[in-house]
Protein backbone atom coordinates (compact mmCIF):
# COMPACT_ATOMS: atom_id res chain seq x y z
CA UNK A 1 0.00 0.00 0.00
CA UNK A 2 1.43 3.51 -0.91
CA UNK A 3 0.54 6.10 1.40
CA UNK A 4 0.59 9.12 -0.60
CA UNK A 5 0.40 12.85 0.22
CA UNK A 6 -1.05 15.37 -2.13
CA UNK A 7 0.62 18.71 -1.96
CA UNK A 8 -2.04 20.91 -4.26
CA UNK A 9 -4.87 18.92 -4.02
CA UNK A 10 -7.48 21.11 -4.72
CA UNK A 11 -5.96 21.95 -8.30
CA UNK A 12 -6.02 20.47 -11.23
CA UNK A 13 -3.16 18.02 -10.81
CA UNK A 14 -4.13 17.16 -7.65
CA UNK A 15 -7.84 16.39 -9.05
CA UNK A 16 -6.27 13.55 -11.59
CA UNK A 17 -4.24 12.18 -9.04
CA UNK A 18 -6.94 11.58 -6.37
CA UNK A 19 -8.80 10.02 -9.16
CA UNK A 20 -5.80 7.73 -9.81
CA UNK A 21 -5.79 7.00 -6.17
CA UNK A 22 -9.50 6.15 -5.85
CA UNK A 23 -9.11 3.94 -8.48
CA UNK A 24 -6.73 1.67 -6.47
CA UNK A 25 -8.42 1.21 -2.90
CA UNK A 26 -6.07 -2.06 -2.83
CA UNK A 27 -3.04 -0.46 -3.37
CA UNK A 28 -2.59 3.64 -3.12
CA UNK A 29 -3.90 5.61 -0.44
CA UNK A 30 -4.66 9.39 0.22
CA UNK A 31 -3.02 10.01 3.81
CA UNK A 32 -2.39 13.52 3.40
CA UNK A 33 -4.38 16.41 1.33
CA UNK A 34 -2.58 20.07 1.27
CA UNK A 35 -3.73 22.99 -0.66
CA UNK A 36 -3.46 26.97 -0.41
CA UNK A 37 -6.33 28.88 0.53
CA UNK A 38 -9.79 27.32 -0.27
CA UNK A 39 -10.73 25.47 2.67
CA UNK A 40 -14.55 24.69 1.18
CA UNK A 41 -12.63 22.35 -1.10
CA UNK A 42 -10.14 20.87 0.64
CA UNK A 43 -12.95 19.93 3.24
CA UNK A 44 -14.78 18.74 0.03
CA UNK A 45 -11.78 16.06 -0.82
CA UNK A 46 -11.64 15.29 2.85
CA UNK A 47 -15.17 14.16 2.85
CA UNK A 48 -14.50 11.81 -0.18
CA UNK A 49 -11.04 10.76 0.87
CA UNK A 50 -11.01 10.47 4.43
CA UNK A 51 -7.21 11.29 4.73
CA UNK A 52 -5.73 11.37 7.61
CA UNK A 53 -4.48 14.79 7.78
CA UNK A 54 -5.31 17.88 5.74
CA UNK A 55 -2.90 21.23 5.56
CA UNK A 56 -4.48 24.33 4.62
CA UNK A 57 -1.20 26.64 3.85
CA UNK A 58 -2.93 29.95 5.20
CA UNK A 59 -3.25 29.89 9.02
CA UNK A 60 -6.27 31.93 9.03
CA UNK A 61 -8.23 28.83 7.33
CA UNK A 62 -7.39 26.81 10.21
CA UNK A 63 -10.50 27.51 12.26
CA UNK A 64 -12.77 26.62 9.59
CA UNK A 65 -11.17 23.35 8.59
CA UNK A 66 -11.01 21.99 12.24
CA UNK A 67 -14.75 22.78 12.55
CA UNK A 68 -15.72 21.61 9.61
CA UNK A 69 -13.64 18.07 9.53
CA UNK A 70 -15.48 17.85 13.06
CA UNK A 71 -18.44 18.54 12.07
CA UNK A 72 -17.96 15.92 9.42
CA UNK A 73 -17.59 13.39 11.59
CA UNK A 74 -14.28 12.97 10.22
CA UNK A 75 -11.18 11.78 12.13
CA UNK A 76 -8.52 13.73 9.80
CA UNK A 77 -6.33 15.76 11.95
CA UNK A 78 -6.08 19.43 10.48
CA UNK A 79 -2.79 21.54 10.19
CA UNK A 80 -1.82 25.30 8.87
CA UNK A 81 1.09 26.32 7.62
CA UNK A 82 4.24 25.41 5.89
CA UNK A 83 6.14 23.81 8.81
CA UNK A 84 3.60 21.61 9.79
CA UNK A 85 3.22 20.78 5.79
CA UNK A 86 7.16 20.06 6.02
CA UNK A 87 6.83 17.89 8.60
CA UNK A 88 3.69 15.67 7.36
CA UNK A 89 5.87 15.23 4.09
CA UNK A 90 9.19 14.40 5.83
CA UNK A 91 7.59 11.75 8.45
CA UNK A 92 5.59 8.49 8.53
CA UNK A 93 2.14 9.54 7.31
CA UNK A 94 3.50 9.20 3.86
CA UNK A 95 5.91 7.30 1.69
CA UNK A 96 4.86 9.05 -1.76
CA UNK A 97 4.05 12.62 -2.27
CA UNK A 98 2.27 14.44 -5.57
CA UNK A 99 4.38 17.35 -5.27
CA UNK A 100 1.60 19.49 -7.61
CA UNK A 101 1.46 23.21 -5.76
CA UNK A 102 1.94 25.80 -8.45
CA UNK A 103 5.07 27.88 -8.30
CA UNK A 104 8.00 28.64 -5.93
CA UNK A 105 5.60 28.17 -2.93
CA UNK A 106 5.74 24.22 -3.81
CA UNK A 107 9.99 24.02 -3.16
CA UNK A 108 10.02 23.80 1.01
CA UNK A 109 7.57 20.87 0.82
CA UNK A 110 9.14 19.41 -2.09
CA UNK A 111 12.81 19.46 -1.03
CA UNK A 112 11.48 18.36 2.40
CA UNK A 113 10.16 15.07 0.20
CA UNK A 114 13.46 14.72 -1.23
CA UNK A 115 15.67 15.12 1.91
CA UNK A 116 13.38 12.10 3.43
CA UNK A 117 13.63 9.87 0.66
CA UNK A 118 10.39 9.70 -0.51
CA UNK A 119 9.04 8.73 -3.85
CA UNK A 120 7.75 12.29 -5.25
CA UNK A 121 5.62 12.08 -8.17
CA UNK A 122 7.09 15.92 -9.58
CA UNK A 123 4.57 18.51 -11.22
CA UNK A 124 5.83 21.59 -8.95
CA UNK A 125 8.39 22.22 -12.28
CA UNK A 126 9.29 25.70 -10.75
CA UNK A 127 10.84 24.14 -7.43
CA UNK A 128 13.32 22.35 -10.09
CA UNK A 129 13.84 26.08 -11.86
CA UNK A 130 14.36 27.92 -8.98
CA UNK A 131 16.42 25.12 -6.98
CA UNK A 132 17.28 22.15 -9.49
CA UNK A 133 20.87 21.14 -8.13
CA UNK A 134 20.01 21.26 -4.33
CA UNK A 135 16.63 19.59 -5.17
CA UNK A 136 18.27 16.54 -7.12
CA UNK A 137 21.51 16.38 -4.68
CA UNK A 138 18.84 16.24 -1.89
CA UNK A 139 16.88 13.37 -3.48
CA UNK A 140 20.66 11.84 -4.90
CA UNK A 141 21.95 11.79 -1.12
CA UNK A 142 18.58 10.34 0.68
CA UNK A 143 17.89 7.78 -2.16
CA UNK A 144 14.51 10.22 -3.27
CA UNK A 145 12.96 8.48 -6.73
CA UNK A 146 12.10 11.52 -8.66
CA UNK A 147 9.17 10.52 -11.52
CA UNK A 148 8.40 13.69 -13.52
CA UNK A 149 4.89 14.32 -14.12
CA UNK A 150 4.91 16.52 -16.17
CA UNK A 151 3.87 15.08 -19.11
CA UNK A 152 6.64 16.01 -21.33
CA UNK A 153 9.86 14.99 -18.87
CA UNK A 154 7.14 11.68 -17.79
CA UNK A 155 7.62 10.80 -21.82
CA UNK A 156 11.09 10.91 -21.56
CA UNK A 157 11.90 9.40 -18.11
CA UNK A 158 9.85 6.30 -20.15
CA UNK A 159 12.27 6.52 -22.60
CA UNK A 160 14.93 6.43 -20.58
CA UNK A 161 14.67 3.88 -18.31
CA UNK A 162 18.31 2.65 -17.44
CA UNK A 163 21.44 4.52 -17.00
CA UNK A 164 22.66 2.17 -20.41
CA UNK A 165 20.49 4.30 -22.18
CA UNK A 166 21.99 7.63 -20.84
CA UNK A 167 24.89 6.83 -22.13
CA UNK A 168 23.82 6.73 -25.55
CA UNK A 169 21.83 9.54 -25.58
CA UNK A 170 22.40 12.68 -28.04
CA UNK A 171 19.87 14.71 -27.44
CA UNK A 172 16.30 15.69 -26.36
CA UNK A 173 12.99 16.87 -28.13
CA UNK A 174 11.01 18.60 -25.91
CA UNK A 175 7.19 18.86 -28.11
CA UNK A 176 5.02 21.97 -27.15
CA UNK A 177 1.59 22.37 -28.15
CA UNK A 178 2.40 26.09 -28.95
CA UNK A 179 -0.71 27.26 -26.62
CA UNK A 180 -3.97 28.91 -27.82
CA UNK A 181 -2.16 31.72 -29.21
CA UNK A 182 0.46 29.39 -32.11
CA UNK A 183 0.58 31.31 -35.67
CA UNK A 184 -0.43 34.57 -34.26
CA UNK A 185 2.80 37.16 -34.79
CA UNK A 186 3.72 39.53 -32.01
CA UNK A 187 2.15 42.77 -33.26
CA UNK A 188 -1.26 40.07 -32.98
CA UNK A 189 -0.85 39.70 -29.28
CA UNK A 190 -1.02 43.10 -27.80
CA UNK A 191 -4.69 43.04 -26.72
CA UNK A 192 -5.36 39.63 -25.67
CA UNK A 193 -7.02 38.89 -21.87
CA UNK A 194 -6.63 36.60 -19.67
CA UNK A 195 -10.10 34.27 -20.72
CA UNK A 196 -8.35 33.73 -23.93
CA UNK A 197 -4.87 32.67 -22.63
CA UNK A 198 -6.30 30.27 -20.46
CA UNK A 199 -8.14 28.73 -22.99
CA UNK A 200 -5.85 26.32 -23.70
CA UNK A 201 -6.93 24.00 -26.95
CA UNK A 202 -5.00 20.57 -25.35
CA UNK A 203 -5.18 20.60 -22.05
CA UNK A 204 -7.02 21.60 -19.01
CA UNK A 205 -5.03 23.44 -16.21
CA UNK A 206 -4.46 25.80 -13.84
CA UNK A 207 -4.74 29.86 -14.71
CA UNK A 208 -0.85 30.09 -14.11
CA UNK A 209 0.89 27.60 -16.24
CA UNK A 210 -1.97 28.04 -18.95
CA UNK A 211 -0.70 31.52 -19.15
CA UNK A 212 2.71 30.39 -19.03
CA UNK A 213 1.64 27.53 -21.91
CA UNK A 214 0.71 30.95 -23.79
CA UNK A 215 3.61 32.83 -23.65
CA UNK A 216 5.65 29.85 -24.15
CA UNK A 217 7.59 30.51 -20.62
CA UNK A 218 6.15 27.27 -19.52
CA UNK A 219 8.10 25.36 -22.38
CA UNK A 220 11.21 27.62 -21.12
CA UNK A 221 10.28 25.97 -17.45
CA UNK A 222 10.65 22.67 -18.88
CA UNK A 223 13.89 23.08 -21.31
CA UNK A 224 15.29 24.01 -17.40
CA UNK A 225 13.72 21.43 -15.70
CA UNK A 226 14.55 19.14 -18.00
CA UNK A 227 17.98 19.79 -17.56
CA UNK A 228 18.26 19.07 -14.47
CA UNK A 229 16.28 16.09 -14.80
CA UNK A 230 18.39 14.15 -17.19
CA UNK A 231 21.43 16.04 -17.24
CA UNK A 232 21.57 17.40 -20.52
CA UNK A 233 22.48 21.32 -21.25
CA UNK A 234 20.47 23.80 -22.92
CA UNK A 235 22.39 22.84 -26.48
CA UNK A 236 21.21 19.50 -26.42
CA UNK A 237 17.48 20.31 -25.85
CA UNK A 238 15.05 20.76 -28.93
CA UNK A 239 11.98 22.21 -28.67
CA UNK A 240 8.96 20.87 -31.46
CA UNK A 241 6.21 22.67 -31.77
CA UNK A 242 3.57 19.50 -32.06
CA UNK A 243 -0.43 21.06 -32.21
CA UNK A 244 -2.11 17.84 -31.90
CA UNK A 245 -0.19 17.20 -28.12
CA UNK A 246 0.05 13.45 -28.95
CA UNK A 247 3.68 12.78 -29.31
CA UNK A 248 4.58 13.67 -25.35
CA UNK A 249 8.51 14.02 -26.26
CA UNK A 250 11.35 12.49 -27.55
CA UNK A 251 14.89 11.43 -26.91
CA UNK A 252 17.18 10.44 -30.12
CA UNK A 253 20.28 8.48 -29.61
CA UNK A 254 23.48 8.77 -30.80
CA UNK A 255 22.99 5.42 -33.25
CA UNK A 256 20.18 7.17 -35.29
CA UNK A 257 17.57 5.93 -33.15
CA UNK A 258 14.90 8.09 -31.92
CA UNK A 259 12.24 6.95 -29.13
CA UNK A 260 8.60 8.80 -28.44
CA UNK A 261 6.36 8.49 -25.81
CA UNK A 262 2.50 8.95 -27.50
CA UNK A 263 -0.90 8.89 -25.48
CA UNK A 264 -4.01 11.20 -25.03
CA UNK A 265 -3.26 14.26 -22.93
CA UNK A 266 -4.57 13.64 -19.91
CA UNK A 267 -1.92 13.86 -16.68
CA UNK A 268 -3.45 10.54 -15.03
CA UNK A 269 -1.00 8.65 -17.21
CA UNK A 270 1.84 10.57 -16.33
CA UNK A 271 0.57 10.29 -12.47
CA UNK A 272 0.03 6.16 -12.67
CA UNK A 273 3.07 5.94 -14.42
CA UNK A 274 4.70 7.60 -11.52
CA UNK A 275 2.26 5.34 -8.93
CA UNK A 276 3.52 2.20 -9.91
CA UNK A 277 6.88 2.56 -11.89
CA UNK A 278 8.20 0.37 -12.83
CA UNK A 279 4.86 -1.09 -12.92
CA UNK A 280 1.93 -0.19 -15.28
CA UNK A 281 -1.17 0.11 -13.28
CA UNK A 282 -4.50 1.68 -15.09
CA UNK A 283 -5.20 5.47 -14.89
CA UNK A 284 -8.80 6.08 -16.55
CA UNK A 285 -6.82 7.15 -19.50
CA UNK A 286 -8.21 5.35 -22.77
CA UNK A 287 -5.31 4.57 -25.57
CA UNK A 288 -4.58 6.47 -28.32
CA UNK A 289 -6.19 5.45 -31.71
CA UNK A 290 -4.30 6.63 -34.46
CA UNK A 291 -6.14 6.13 -37.19
CA UNK A 292 -8.49 8.22 -35.55
CA UNK A 293 -6.56 11.52 -35.51
CA UNK A 294 -4.60 10.82 -38.57
CA UNK A 295 -1.87 13.08 -38.78
CA UNK A 296 1.06 14.14 -36.69
CA UNK A 297 2.65 17.69 -37.26
CA UNK A 298 5.33 19.58 -36.22
CA UNK A 299 7.04 22.73 -37.10
CA UNK A 300 9.37 25.58 -35.09
CA UNK A 301 8.59 27.65 -32.44
CA UNK A 302 8.36 31.31 -32.99
CA UNK A 303 10.81 33.19 -30.82
CA UNK A 304 10.17 36.89 -31.87
CA UNK A 305 6.65 36.30 -30.92
CA UNK A 306 7.29 34.57 -28.12
CA UNK A 307 10.08 35.26 -26.45
CA UNK A 308 9.92 33.98 -22.98
CA UNK A 309 11.15 31.00 -24.59
CA UNK A 310 14.48 32.78 -25.95
CA UNK A 311 14.93 33.71 -22.36
CA UNK A 312 14.42 31.08 -20.51
CA UNK A 313 17.04 28.77 -22.91
CA UNK A 314 19.85 32.23 -22.27
CA UNK A 315 18.76 31.94 -18.42
CA UNK A 316 19.61 28.44 -18.31
CA UNK A 317 22.93 29.11 -20.41
CA UNK A 318 23.57 31.95 -18.24
CA UNK A 319 23.46 30.06 -14.54
CA UNK A 320 23.93 30.73 -11.26
CA UNK A 321 21.02 32.89 -9.74
CA UNK A 322 19.34 33.42 -13.29
CA UNK A 323 16.98 30.76 -13.72
CA UNK A 324 15.26 31.84 -10.20
CA UNK A 325 15.48 35.09 -11.22
CA UNK A 326 13.67 34.24 -14.71
CA UNK A 327 10.84 32.05 -12.19
CA UNK A 328 10.63 34.80 -10.03
CA UNK A 329 10.00 37.66 -12.18
CA UNK A 330 7.16 35.84 -14.33
CA UNK A 331 5.54 34.89 -11.21
CA UNK A 332 4.93 38.35 -11.13
CA UNK A 333 4.01 39.16 -14.27
CA UNK A 334 1.77 36.53 -14.73
CA UNK A 335 -0.05 37.02 -12.04
CA UNK A 336 -0.24 40.84 -12.49
CA UNK A 337 -1.41 39.65 -15.99
CA UNK A 338 -4.29 37.63 -14.55
CA UNK A 339 -5.68 40.96 -12.29
CA UNK A 340 -5.39 42.89 -15.70
CA UNK A 341 -2.68 44.92 -14.30
CA UNK A 342 -0.74 44.46 -17.37
CA UNK A 343 -0.51 43.33 -21.03
CA UNK A 344 0.21 40.01 -22.67
CA UNK A 345 3.45 41.32 -23.94
CA UNK A 346 4.27 43.26 -20.61
CA UNK A 347 5.26 39.72 -19.66
CA UNK A 348 8.44 38.94 -21.48
CA UNK A 349 9.22 42.50 -21.39
CA UNK A 350 8.95 42.35 -17.67
CA UNK A 351 10.92 39.06 -17.22
CA UNK A 352 13.83 40.52 -19.50
CA UNK A 353 13.53 43.74 -17.76
CA UNK A 354 14.46 41.91 -14.32
CA UNK A 355 17.26 39.57 -15.82
CA UNK A 356 18.80 42.51 -17.46
CA UNK A 357 19.01 44.17 -13.53
CA UNK A 358 19.85 41.47 -11.56
CA UNK A 359 22.78 39.74 -13.04
CA UNK A 360 23.45 36.01 -12.33
CA UNK A 361 25.61 35.59 -9.16
CA UNK A 362 26.51 31.79 -7.87
CA UNK A 363 23.50 29.99 -6.68
CA UNK A 364 25.75 28.40 -3.82
CA UNK A 365 23.01 27.81 -1.20
CA UNK A 366 19.25 27.69 -1.03
CA UNK A 367 19.65 30.56 1.22
CA UNK A 368 21.34 32.72 -2.48
CA UNK A 369 18.37 31.26 -4.34
CA UNK A 370 15.82 32.69 -1.72
CA UNK A 371 17.60 36.21 -1.64
CA UNK A 372 17.75 36.12 -5.32
CA UNK A 373 13.99 34.93 -6.05
CA UNK A 374 12.71 37.79 -3.02
CA UNK A 375 15.02 40.09 -5.00
CA UNK A 376 13.34 39.64 -8.91
CA UNK A 377 9.82 39.98 -7.04
CA UNK A 378 10.68 43.20 -5.80
CA UNK A 379 11.95 44.48 -8.98
CA UNK A 380 9.14 42.76 -10.69
CA UNK A 381 6.57 44.17 -8.82
CA UNK A 382 8.03 47.92 -8.78
CA UNK A 383 8.39 47.39 -13.25
CA UNK A 384 4.94 46.13 -12.67
CA UNK A 385 3.66 49.03 -10.76
CA UNK A 386 5.23 51.52 -13.14
CA UNK A 387 3.99 49.57 -16.21
CA UNK A 388 0.44 49.46 -14.93
CA UNK A 389 0.34 53.54 -13.80
P1 LIG B 1 -3.74 24.78 -9.94
O1 LIG B 1 -3.73 26.25 -9.88
O2 LIG B 1 -4.91 24.08 -10.54
O3 LIG B 1 -3.54 24.18 -8.47
C1 LIG B 1 -2.56 24.67 -7.60
C2 LIG B 1 -2.68 24.01 -6.23
O4 LIG B 1 -1.65 24.55 -5.38
C3 LIG B 1 -4.02 24.29 -5.52
O5 LIG B 1 -4.41 23.14 -4.83
C4 LIG B 1 -3.65 25.39 -4.52
O6 LIG B 1 -4.50 25.41 -3.40
C5 LIG B 1 -2.25 24.97 -4.15
N1 LIG B 1 -1.43 26.04 -3.60
C6 LIG B 1 -1.18 27.25 -4.13
N2 LIG B 1 -0.36 27.95 -3.32
C7 LIG B 1 -0.10 27.15 -2.26
C8 LIG B 1 0.68 27.30 -1.08
N3 LIG B 1 1.35 28.42 -0.81
N4 LIG B 1 0.74 26.24 -0.22
C9 LIG B 1 0.06 25.11 -0.45
N5 LIG B 1 -0.70 24.92 -1.54
C10 LIG B 1 -0.77 25.92 -2.43
O7 LIG B 1 -2.38 24.35 -10.70
P2 LIG B 1 -2.09 23.01 -11.52
O8 LIG B 1 -2.43 23.22 -12.93
O9 LIG B 1 -2.62 21.83 -10.79
O10 LIG B 1 -0.48 23.00 -11.47
C11 LIG B 1 0.21 22.62 -10.30
C12 LIG B 1 1.69 22.43 -10.63
O11 LIG B 1 1.81 21.36 -11.57
C13 LIG B 1 2.33 23.66 -11.31
O12 LIG B 1 3.67 23.75 -10.89
C14 LIG B 1 2.27 23.31 -12.77
O13 LIG B 1 3.29 23.93 -13.53
C15 LIG B 1 2.47 21.80 -12.74
N6 LIG B 1 1.91 21.11 -13.91
C16 LIG B 1 0.56 21.12 -14.15
C17 LIG B 1 0.05 20.47 -15.26
C18 LIG B 1 -1.44 20.42 -15.52
O14 LIG B 1 -1.87 19.71 -16.43
N7 LIG B 1 -2.26 21.12 -14.76
C19 LIG B 1 0.91 19.83 -16.14
C20 LIG B 1 2.28 19.83 -15.88
C21 LIG B 1 2.76 20.47 -14.75
MG1 LIG C 1 4.38 20.01 -19.63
Amino acid sequence: MRRVAVLGATGSIGASALDVIARHPQSLRATVLAAGRNVDALLALCRTHRPEHAVIADDIGFPALRDGLRDAGLSTQAHAGDDALEALVAGDACDTVVAAIVGAAGLPSTLAAARAGKRILLANKESLVLAGELLMQAAHEAGATIVPVDSEHNAIFQCLPDAHAHAGLKRILLTASGGPFRGRRREELTGVTPEQAIAHPKWSMGPKISVDSATLMNKGLEVIEAHHLFGVDGDRIQVLVHPQSLVHSLVEFIDGSTLAQLGLPDMRTALAVGFGWPERMASGVGGLDLLAHGRLDFEPPDLAAFPCLRLAFEALAAGGTAPAVLNAANEVAVSAFLQRRIGFLAIPALVEDTLTALPPTPASSLAALRDADAQARRHAEQATTRASA
